[in-house]
């Protein structure tokens, strides 16, 4: 496995890397989840390419920049473990030189939910990955769906911009509880930890509701709201019933629709989102 720091060397080694290129981003912290992305890229890539870049642009100020779990030589092991091929790991220098003045604003997609609890959260993302394709220029870029809207604005983002990737959107990887395995998991406490799978049960009752014929989506919205209510650490910060393809808001349930929610356990926020 090649780890490189520099965006001259990474450009270089996916410029003569055996083609299909597989593109895995990340921000390090490495679980299963984003091993899954990595085996995807392996079962159909030659090469496969990862980025562990914790990215001060998608930060809000009071949010988590700072604390943000690190642990590069565990990541790395990881990524060797699971037959990485090659590893961009640059300084945030490297990315956003003192010079550096070009923005990424995707629309619609990314001004609800995450976009506007998170204000700035996507620009940072979209530009972030924009430049990432662009020194790569992979054949495929694997996202989680655990990070739902963040898939849509970068589909988005690879249409617009003709970055001639395809975007893979690999399954949500959960513990055995239900929990959606996240970098930021290991800050809960064990009091936090043991509520956090409310989350994985707001969404599961929201497709049971539209299963049994259920398609108000305010009526769904009130009963997560309940769900997550009945768990004394958890607070919620949205909760919604969204077109899949859009992420506009629904009142009925008469398309593809994600069941997507926010939650706060203590100062840890956590996300998740449920296909109907
Ligand atoms: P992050 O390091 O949190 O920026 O995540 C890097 C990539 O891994 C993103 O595409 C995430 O959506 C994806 N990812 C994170 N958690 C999971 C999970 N539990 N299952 C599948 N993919 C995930």
């Amino acid at each position: 496995m090649r780890v490189v720091e520099t965006v001259a060397d990474f450009r270089r080694a996916c410029g003569a890397a055996r083609r299909p290129l597989g593109l895995v981003p990340t921000m390090g912290g490495l679980h299963a989840g984003h091993l899954a992305l990595v085996k995807r890229s392996k079962a159909e890539c030659a090469t496969t390419a990862a980025t562990i870049f914790v990215n001060p642009a998608q930060f809000g100020p009071k949010e988590d920049f700072n604390t943000y779990p690190r642990n590069l030589w565990t990541d790395l092991d990881m990524f060797e473990s699971e037959g990485v091929d090659l590893v961009f790991t640059p300084p945030v220098e490297e990315v956003y030189p003192t010079a550096f003045d070009t923005w990424v604003n995707v629309g619609k997609v990314s001004s609800r939910l995450e976009g506007e609890a998170r204000p700035g959260h996507f620009r940072g993302v979209a530009t972030v990955v924009t430049k990432l394709l662009a020194i790569a220029r992979p054949d495929r870029a694997y996202f989680g769906q655990k990070d739902a809207q963040q898939c849509l604005v970068i589909k988005q983002l690879n249409d617009d911009l003709a970055l001639g990737a395809v975007v893979v959107i690999v399954p949500t990887v959960r513990e055995p509880d239900g929990l959606a395995l996240s970098s930021r998991n290991v800050n809960l406490r064990p009091d936090e930890r043991r509520a956090a799978p409310v989350l994985y049960r707001a969404l599961c009752l929201a497709q049971k509701m539209q299963r049994e014929g259920t398609n108000d989506a305010e009526a769904i919205c009130r009963a997560m709201r309940e769900e997550v209510g009945k768990e004394r650490l958890a607070q919620v910060d949205y909760v919604s019933i969204s077109d899949a393809a859009t992420l506009e808001d629904l009142e009925r349930v008469d398309r593809p629709a994600l069941a997507l929610l926010a939650v706060r356990i203590g100062k840890t926020r956590l996300i998740d989102n449920i296909a109907l």
